[in-house]
């Protein structure tokens, strides 16, 4: 094993990929790990998508994308208030791809890059994999699971380059409120930072309030690199779209590392974005407003039960489960849960140490599967 770098091998492994292999072979499973839309993306961009096979677009594209989805992306932004040219932005393979490219992009080994502590594994993971160095800020149920300008400050070094910001949050479903970004955006700015804001749930919000993006905060776009993509929003996981916006100097950046890694995404996946922004939205709609009645069903359920208690989440499609009175570990509880139950959840502790005390539940499948899972919760801790 000499040949593997020691930073490899220590790479924190999945905890939600744990729990799937736990699973396995498991009969009558309910699950609550994935945090995957349960839908199939609607047809016109699946059709869209055969139709550029069919055209034979099978080649390599520009490494940016092409420029009727750089377009598409543009005007979708614009819809939201936030000028981004088709040159400000960049397409990749998923979020995730972009994710690693935008730290590519700014992070010298050793540079420091703040993220959420309970937050989605793969921040720490990515950071770690570029010779960065991740810092666990807290974000407490009390504060909203939302950053405090206090822990920030307190996290601060002369090596701190960015901040990443995921709202919607996995694994909290927390959406942080204009407030609370603008109190990000005076340390941001006072520290010289950038911030990596990922923005895959933005369009799953369940209150009336708007999203605010931070960039569209004053002054904000420059420093900002914007990570979003079609995975969740059009139920395109398994697709990898995502796009990335930010100013054109940082943007050309991306585009040669983009080169290194990816060269450029499969044509018809792109024809499939372009139909996705520019086509009916009423599929999305209706997905949103299951995902919400999942949400109330599931959460209404849970705070009925004893001993453990959940904020009703406002955004992505997720619950984190608050079980600390029931003195089990975060991983006692899930494998118990899983053995005594066949019901799936998320260790908390896999998103960080302050995820001790949770569970993560995914809301994103059927209406009887929850009902299903809520009985066998309800059910376990009544024996515990
Ligand atoms: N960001 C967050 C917070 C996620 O939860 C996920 C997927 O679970 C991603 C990014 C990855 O999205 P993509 O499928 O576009 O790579």
């Amino acid at each position: 094993m000499a040949f593997i770098a020691e930073k490899s091998r220590n790479m924190p492994a999945s905890a939600i990929r744990e729990m799937f292999a736990i699973s396995e072979g498991i009969s009558d499973l309910v699950s609550f790990a994935i945090g995957e839309p349960d839908f199939s993306p609607p047809p016109h961009i699946l059709d869209a998508m055969i139709a550029s096979i069919q055209r034979g677009e099978t080649r390599y594209t520009p490494n940016v994308g092409i420029q009727p989805l750089r377009q598409a992306v543009s005007e979708s932004y614009r819809a939201r208030g936030l000028e981004y040219a088709p040159e400000e932005i960049i397409i990749g393979a998923g979020a995730i791809s972009l994710l690693n490219i935008a730290a590519t992009a700014i992070l010298d080994l050793g540079d420091e890059v703040i993220i959420p502590d309970p937050g989605w594994a793969n921040y720490k993971g990515l950071i770690l994999q570029l010779g960065g160095v991740p810092v666990e800020v807290p974000v407490r149920e009390e504060h909203n699971f939302t950053y405090t300008p206090e822990d920030l400050r307190a996290a601060i070094t002369s090596r701190t380059k960015a901040i990443l910001l995921n709202s919607p949050s996995n694994p909290t479903g927390s959406v942080a409120s204009r407030a609370e970004l603008e109190q990000i955006v005076e340390i941001v700015k006072e520290f010289d930072l950038y911030v990596i804001a990922d923005e895959i749930y933005r369009e799953l919000i369940y209150t009336e309030e708007a999203y605010t993006s931070i960039a569209s905060l004053p002054d904000m776009k420059e420093r900002c690199i914007l990570v979003d993509g079609f995975s969740k929003t059009y139920a395109m996981t398994g697709l990898r779209l995502g796009y990335a916006a930010a100013p054109e100097p940082v943007i050309a950046v991306m585009r040669k590392l983009l080169e290194n890694v990816l060269s450029s995404v499969n044509e018809s996946v792109q024809w499939a974005g372009v139909a996705a922004l520019q086509g009916s939205q009423k599929a999305v709609l209706q997905m949103k407003q299951q995902y919400k009645y999942r949400r109330d069903l599931a959460v209404s359920s849970l705070n009925a039960m004893p001993n453990v208690s959940c904020r009703t989440p406002s955004g992505a499609f997720y619950i984190f489960l608050n079980i600390k009175e029931m003195g089990l570990g975060s991983q006692e509880f899930a494998l118990r849960l899983l053995k005594e139950e066949r019901v799936v959840v998320v260790p908390g502790i896999g998103f960080g140490k302050s995820g001790e005390g949770y569970v993560r539940l995914s809301y994103a499948t059927s209406d009887t599967l929850i009902r299903e899972g809520m009985r066998r919760i309800s059910k376990f801790l009544e024996h515990l």
